[in-house]
């Protein structure tokens, strides 16, 4: 089985007591692990795959909660670094009434956004290795240094790169830089996974046909585009594979997109998939499978207390 790293930032999500309110009434927060490259992590490792964080924490509590926390569903901690010189981010979460939510971070640096080039070792991976990474540590600071880095020796190495933009524009110094970013990295990733509001703000173009085809660019051959409650699109170059979401009482999105790509490079590394090599039927299985996975982490609270693990997810599929 081949192994999973992410790389990015792992933050403390706090979780309002109440929903449908603003952030600014909200009466008090409970912590919880998150962060959606640790999510991911979480995820692989939930369902069974083997699975890897690089980043950096705070030589603090709250880095301690997130090693404990990954370490426990089987996430390989070894990469992680400390720091005293800055503290592990913090993100305060409101949930709207449909289970979507605003964000406010803490993280001006934060730990995560000093890991550097020099922390990164190139033989950490092997041929076959996935690596996935987002784009809130892709701001200039350290990190994004430490991704090209990763990037680079994993594809020396023959792996394969996996990239979740997860737009987080408060993060940001403008909407230009964002995207220009996204864009500078998009073609370094083989698998690209991009939600409906995130292809418009990537690419610009209304038809998301034409959107999606845009963004096959440099080694980009799968991109997968998620809908929400209706599910997700799978295209290539010569095939397009669309499944149904899975009609759930979704109480909090939070994790849902990570558990989704998760779930698709969990199936990946577990059956050593040659990504030129994947069939139609296998992206299919893939597609509900991610779905499924996805569905049941809306269905309870905070992103990484809400993964499924793989019976859960058999289980749901057979229901
Ligand atoms: P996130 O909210 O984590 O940022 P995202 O915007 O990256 O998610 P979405 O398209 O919202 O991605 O959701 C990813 C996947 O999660 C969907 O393709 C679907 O499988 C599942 N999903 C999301 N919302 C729901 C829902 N309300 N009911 C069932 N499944 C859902």
């Amino acid at each position: 089985m081949a192994t999973v790293f992410t790389i990015g930032e792992a933050l403390i999500d706090f979780i309002p007591n109440e929903t449908g309110i603003e952030l600014k009434d909200v009466s008090g927060f409970q912590k919880a692990a998150g962060g959606a490259p640790a999510n991911v992590a979480c995820t692989v490792a939930k369902l069974g795959g083997k699975s890897a964080f690089i980043g950096k924490l705070g030589q603090d509590a709250f880095g301690d909660f997130l090693i404990e926390t990954m370490t426990s569903v089987g996430v390989e901690t070894g990469y992680v670094c400390r720091t005293d010189k800055a503290n592990t981010a913090l993100a305060f979460v409101s949930l709207k009434a449909d289970g979507n939510r605003d964000f406010s971070f803490y993280r001006k640096p934060s730990a995560d956004m000093l890991l550097a080039q020099e922390d990164i070792e190139e033989q950490w991976f092997q041929a076959g290795d996935i690596l996935h990474l987002c784009s809130v540590d892709l701001i200039e600071a350290p990190v994004k240094y430490a991704h090209m880095k990763a990037i680079q020796a994993v594809q020396e190495n023959g792996g394969i790169v996996s990239f979740d933009p997860n737009v987080r524009l408060p993060l940001w110094n403008s909407e230009v830089e964002c995207r220009r970013t996204i864009q500078q990295f998009i073609p370094f990733s083989h698998i690209l996974k991009i939600s409906e509001e995130e292809l418009l703000f990537i690419t610009g173009i209304e038809d998301v046909e034409e959107a999606v085809t845009s963004l096959f660019t440099g080694h980009v051959e799968h991109i997968l585009f998620t809908k929400g409650a209706e599910g997700a699109v799978w295209y290539t170059k010569t095939d397009r594979v669309s499944v149904a979401g899975y009609r759930v009482q979704a109480v909090d999105t939070t994790g849902a997109g990570d558990s989704f790509i998760g779930a698709v490079l969990f199936q990946l590394s577990k059956e050593n998939s040659k990504i030129d090599e994947i069939t139609h039927e296998q992206i299919k299985k893939f597609l509900s499978f991610a779905n499924s996975a996805a569905a049941i982490t809306t269905t309870r609270y905070g992103a990484i207390p809400s993964l499924p693990s793989i019976e859960e997810v058999s289980q749901f599929l057979s229901d």
